[in-house]
């Protein structure tokens, strides 16, 4: 199985012998172009019009009314809990299979996150887990959503579409409303999927995405905050740009600011980026389609596919074997033979800093993590002549 499913891949990039990694950033727009005509500007720093354009761009895409583009996608996250209201000694409801930097975000804030399962069709948060989470352990009184054991409040929850596959996040929603809990969509890896028709990060009230050099589309760094609540947007902006007060030439900061403005010499790089978004997507379905059809024929392993009324944007390919003792086979054998292929990442709580957060039961999370494998995922030149 393992040399069928190294064929398979090497099969998709053509490529006999040579290293393949698992996900590379693809310039084939104006990326040069913007970069010069940047770079000769001289506005290289947080001001400059391809910041600008770069917000217009994702917000039209996504269809946001507000986008506000910050240095990288984990500093969207921890100004984003600050604007949905998260204090020193809260606590955030967030999920296990994540990358380290959900959880991170959620310190920088102040704050502690509780881990709660995840849905093994999605690997997003579970409703059904999140729901009786906050039926046995919390206590809602005048409007706030108390933790007993820690009588701290839970400030907000933070689901995440994991490698582009849509959480299920209208219930989680109505779930959060019931509890007056805010949410926000951890969306960093999803641009462009979708969830019953509508944008990955614009669902709930805020939202982000990230364009580090390894996700879908990249800046070299960067990230976005989303909403379409202008109050959020506007103060997005000024918590990101040291909280200035607009003023022709006096310095006037009216509170404690962060200087996590995106560059313009990143956004130059994102707006020929945003250029091509249609392209790369379109490609990346034609090799998950591909994937999905050669490994249906094998035995022993699952490609994990969207789930329904979602459109996945297959930022990493995932396949799942059957046994525990495969994943670790494959990962050494596909690696050993110059085919990049990755576990997902460890469970939140099994990491120091965060192994005596409080958590739901994570039979979900251990199940798919000691048997998820992330398999070469970057645009296909084979795929896009065909
Ligand atoms: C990449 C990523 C982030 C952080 O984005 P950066 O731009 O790398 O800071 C946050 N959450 C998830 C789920 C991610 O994959």
């Amino acid at each position: 199985m393992f040399n069928k499913l190294l064929k398979i891949i090497r099969e998709a990039y053509q490529e006999e012998s040579g290293f393949i990694p698992l996900h590379a950033p693809v310039f084939m727009g104006k990326e040069k172009e913007y970069l010069n005509e940047c770079i000769d500007s001289t506005f290289v720093s947080s001001v400059g019009k391809f910041v600008d354009l770069f917000e217009e761009q994702v917000a039209s895409y996504t269809n946001s009314k507000f986008a506000v583009a910050c240095v990288n996608g984990t500093n969207a996250i921890h100004i984003s809990l600050e604007l949905l209201g998260v204090k020193n000694n809260d606590l955030v409801l967030t999920q296990p299979l994540t990358f380290v930097a959900t959880a991170n975000a959620i310190k920088y804030a102040g704050a502690e996150p509780v881990f709660i399962d995840i849905d093994e069709n999605n690997l997003g948060m579970s409703p059904e887990v999140l729901a009786t989470y906050l039926k046995e352990n919390t206590t809602f009184r005048s409007g706030i959503c108390y933790h007993n054991l820690s009588g701290k409040k839970i400030a907000a929850c933070v689901p995440v579409h994991v490698f582009g596959h849509s959480c299920r996040i209208d219930e989680i929603l109505e779930i959060c409303n019931r509890y007056n809990i805010p949410v926000l969509e951890d969306a960093a890896e999803s641009i462009g999927s979708k969830f019953k028709g509508r944008h990955a990060g614009t669902i709930a009230s805020i939202g982000v995405l990230s364009f580090n050099g390894n996700k879908t589309i990249t800046t070299g760094g960067g990230g976005i905050i989303l909403t379409d609540q202008e109050l959020l947007g506007k103060r997005a902006k000024h918590l990101t740009t040291t909280a200035k007060v607009p003023h022709p030439y006096e310095y006037f900061h009216d509170e404690v600011g962060y200087n996590y403005r995106m560059p313009n010499i990143n956004a130059a790089l994102g707006v020929a980026q945003m250029e091509k978004i249609g392209l790369i997507l379109e490609n990346k379905r034609k090799l998950a389609s591909y994937y999905a059809n050669e490994i249906k024929a094998l035995d022993g392993v699952n490609f994990f596919v969207e789930p329904i009324n979602t459109v996945s944007n297959y930022w990493l390919n995932t396949i799942v074997f059957n046994d525990p003792l495969d994943r670790v086979k494959f990962l050494e054998y596909a690696n050993a033979n110059g085919v990049q292929v990755r576990p997902s990442w460890k469970l939140m709580n099994e990491l120091p800093m965060y192994k005596n957060c409080y958590h739901s039961a994570l039979f979900s999370a251990q199940f798919l993590v000691d048997r998820m494998v992330n398999i070469p995922s970057s645009f296909n030149k084979e795929f896009s002549s065909k």
